[in-house]
């Protein structure tokens, strides 16, 4: 489309800063000015306008680690310790998990997510069905996303004949909206030839289908402190020097690598990710909720590591709110810091924006400016709890809410006006929803676990 949206304070999250009474002007699916919008009206008088006035406009969020399939799953465990969380409850129920369920429990993240500013997401789940998957839900909803095959030692053959239908068929679809990822679900479950062989696997992806986009490796990392320990039971392999030194020995990382957590972390760890240039996606709310610990992301940060933010599946949050989990990741270090300097709005905004890019190797999203992909959101600021307006950036961490979106922009398109979702029906979903989740019990029941 040919667009204006004009009016608001425009928060670039680049170069161009934060501009008051700014626009954004697009054509098709890319920017092709930021500035004033009195200027800019002037120079496209033709364009559509949005209006924006008394709203932020600014890049859409990015969610660097989820597993949007298990939207089916959120609430259905709450409150165990991980592993009989892990063991009994959550495990025994995605095993009933068809392709259409994922489909589905998919959707229903990708609405909330959209409806909370959210246009693009990384998310790793099993790859089970050439149709019915995360791929399709993200690319029949008009989101963008990046999508992973998890993998695990204990079933190589399947993983690989998943992986090669997974990036044949999606890496580059929907007009370049989907991305695929080569996903080993982490070192304590994936043995050390496995995460060579999957090592080389991307590369080899990458070398044949890298023109649409890089094929990024995904990975939890140093989630719990027991780690070392699970590999070397499982593998009788050594990670006491870290997690991350030991990924570094098998000589899996590089700048394509996106850890999710990395909440323990020895000094060799914060080093070896530093000169290889791993991503780091902090998960606050999830680590809280698993009570796993807190990632070191100040350190991690001064060590000039990219940090991105992610929510986590929404059956460990149990929401897809970015919002919240900017306000989290601030209080958070905060705390534990004693620190009331420590992480300011700034570097949060900058986590859930521009670092998310940065972490998924998506060069034209993050950030508003001339040529960059036209991913936009406008939040509402006329609302009670955004008043009086000091700092948008601040209100925007510590004061908005997700409900707060009015509107979003995905590749060009408008997807979410007036807070509803445009490209498909909200209620449709819920049904889905609803359904799939009796149907999902009444398997478990009548098949047992
Ligand atoms: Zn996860």
């Amino acid at each position: 489309m040919e667009a204006i949206i004009a009016g608001g304070t425009v928060i670039t999250m680049g170069q161009g800063g934060s501009i008051r009474e700014g626009a954004v002007v697009i054509e098709g699916d890319r920017i092709v000015a930021v500035g004033k919008a009195r200027e800019l009206k002037a120079k496209f008088p033709r364009y559509e306008r949005i209006d924006a006035s008394g709203c932020a406009i600014l890049p859409g969020l990015i969610n660097a680690h989820q597993h949007i399939s298990m939207g089916l799953l959120r609430g259905y465990a709450d409150d165990y310790p991980l592993k009989e969380w892990l063991e009994e409850h959550i495990w025994p129920l995605e095993a009933k998990m068809k392709g259409y369920d994922m489909y589905v429990g998919s959707l229903l993240t990708c609405a909330e997510s959209l409806l909370g500013g959210v246009t693009t997401v990384n998310t790793m789940y099993h790859y089970a069905h050439p149709e019915w998957n995360e791929a399709k839900a993200i690319a029949d909803i008009g989101m963008r996303g990046v999508v992973g095959h998890v993998c695990f030692s204990w079933r190589k053959e399947q993983d690989r004949k998943a992986l090669e239908d997974l990036v044949r068929r999606w890496h580059g679809a929907a007009g370049g909206r989907i991305r695929v990822s080569v996903d080993p679900h982490a070192p304590y479950t994936v043995d050390p030839d496995y995460m060579v062989e999957l090592r080389q696997l991307a590369n080899l992806y990458n070398e044949r289908y890298g023109d649409k986009g890089r094929i990024t490796f995904h990975i939890h990392v140093a989630e719990t402190g027991d780690e070392p320990e699970k590999i070397k039971e499982a593998f009788g392999v050594s990670a006491d020097k870290g997690v991350l030194a030991y990924l570094d020995e098998l000589g899996v990382l590089g700048p394509d690598v996106v850890a999710a957590h990395c909440v323990f972390l020895s000094d060799l760890d914060i080093e070896v990710m530093a000169k290889r240039d791993v991503k780091v996606v902090h998960n606050p709310v999830s680590n809280m909720k698993l009570a796993s610990g807190v990632s070191p992301v100040v350190d991690l940060l001064a060590a000039g590591i990219t940090v991105a933010l992610g929510t986590d599946g929404p059956s460990s949050n149990n929401t897809a709110d970015m919002f919240e989990t900017m306000k989290f990741a601030a209080l958070l270090q905060k705390v534990v810091l004693g620190d009331p300097t420590a992480l300011p709005a700034h570097a949060v905004l900058q986590m859930a924006t521009i670092n998310g890019a940065r972490a998924l190797l998506w060069d034209e999203i993050g950030a508003l400016k001339p040529g960059k992909k036209a991913d936009i959101i406008v939040v509402d600021m006329k609302k009670p709890h955004l008043r009086p307006l000091y700092s948008v950036e601040s209100h925007l961490v510590y004061a908005a809410r997700c409900s707060d979106v009015k509107i979003v922009m995905v590749d060009g398109e408008l997807v979410v006006e007036d807070g509803e979702l445009k490209t498909m029906r909200l209620e449709d979903i819920i049904e889905m929803a609803e359904k799939a989740k009796e149907d999902l019990l009444s398997r478990l029941e009548s098949e047992g676990s």
